[in-house]
């Protein structure tokens, strides 16, 4: 249940429907806005009575809310959500360019992937420390270290830092090297991460799973929301289909239904969307074009030899030819760069 407050109402009015809400039984998530405090109720009674918080002081409007997941749906925060992560504010105007590698490989490889992609105009280093590979025997991270690595090649260039948390066992640390902590595709539907990830006060971009539907995606991030933690970006990264010219297929369409369905910033991975590097500026292009919040992709010094995804890693001038291109799409549909 939603209750949408009066413009203007009193603190005192506020927190009275927050112990009505509380004492009959629903937890209560508050999303302040510019003009209207709204509050969630989450998992109360399936019949309660309306009535007794629309006749309440201060009380605009009532809602049921009818789509399985609640504090993801846009109607929680119809202004929708911009996740600040220090000085970048990520569902904004600004379209936030996050890049670099598909997994850290040594100071060097890290230090030279900074440099292309501060130069660029990302925001953001990505960079997997803990990889989740499809085979055992492939490159699996370098761990604590690359998680080190990345940190100091960021710093020097004032980037936030993304990379991925596979497990809960590693969210402390993860959290003392990164800004931004990502859940791969394999792990949307690992409802004890999320949890766990609900319970933390530090931004999660939640990837869509490769053979997740929209839906599906919503109702992870709400795990993640009901524990509390409101920063949650998502993220279309390409869904399995029974093409297979390209690794996966980039769901463009994606962008614009959550970004109706959800106040929730919306980015895409155009590089683990197609799987190839010449079809990566296009998707991307198609990507800020559609509405997307942002991008994550992989850049590479010398993609023919990256330890991981070198295929569809972006070559350092390709990179940069592409930053020129969304630097003409992104005011064509009211956004920057
Ligand atoms: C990655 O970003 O390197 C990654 C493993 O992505 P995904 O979870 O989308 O496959
Ligand atoms: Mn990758």
């Amino acid at each position: 249940m939603l209750v949408v407050m009066q413009e203007g109402a009193s603190e005192a009015h506020i927190q009275k429907v927050i112990d009505r809400l509380t004492e009959d039984g629903f937890d209560v998530h508050r999303s302040t806005g510019v003009i209207h405090t709204v509050l969630g109720g989450v998992g109360g009674p399936e019949d309660f009575d309306t009535a007794v918080f629309e006749v309440m002081d201060g009380v605009k409007e009532v809602h049921r809310i009818i789509s399985p997941y609640k504090l993801a749906s846009r109607a929680f925060r119809p202004q929708g959500t911009i996740v600040r992560v220090r000085d970048v504010d990520i569902g904004g105007k600004k379209v936030v360019v996050m890049a670099g590698p598909c997994s850290v490989e040594s100071r060097d490889q890290i230090e030279r992937a900074a440099d292309i992609v501060a130069n660029g105009g990302a925001q953001v280093i990505r960079g997997g420390a803990f990889k989740p590979r499809s085979s055992p025997y492939s490159f699996q991270g370098l761990g604590e270290e690359g998680l080190k690595l990345m940190r100091e090649a960021a710093d020097r260039r004032h980037l936030l830092v993304i990379s991925e948390v596979m497990d809960s066992t590693q969210i402390p640390l993860l959290s003392a090297y990164a800004d931004i902590l990502q859940v791969g595709a394999r792990n949307m539907q690992n409802f004890n991460l999320l949890r766990e990830l609900g319970k933390i006060r530090k931004p999660v971009l939640l990837k869509r799973g490769i053979s997740a539907t929209i839906e599906e995606l919503l109702l992870s991030a709400e795990y993640i929301l009901s524990g509390g933690n409101y920063d949650v970006i998502l993220c279309e990264r390409g869904i399995r289909t029974f093409e297979t010219y390209t690794r996966n297929t980039m769901d463009v369409s994606a962008i614009p239904v959550v970004k109706k369905l959800s106040h929730l910033p919306m980015v895409a991975d155009p590089s683990h969307g197609t799987g190839r590097r010449d079809q990566v500026p296009p998707m991307a292009r198609a990507a800020v074009a559609a509405g997307a919040d942002g991008l994550l992709m992989e850049v590479h010094h010398d993609p023919d030899h990256a330890l991981s995804d070198g295929a569809q890693s972006l070559k350092p001038d390709q990179y940069s030819e592409l930053m020129d291109q969304l630097r003409m799409i992104a005011p064509a549909v009211g956004r920057t760069i």
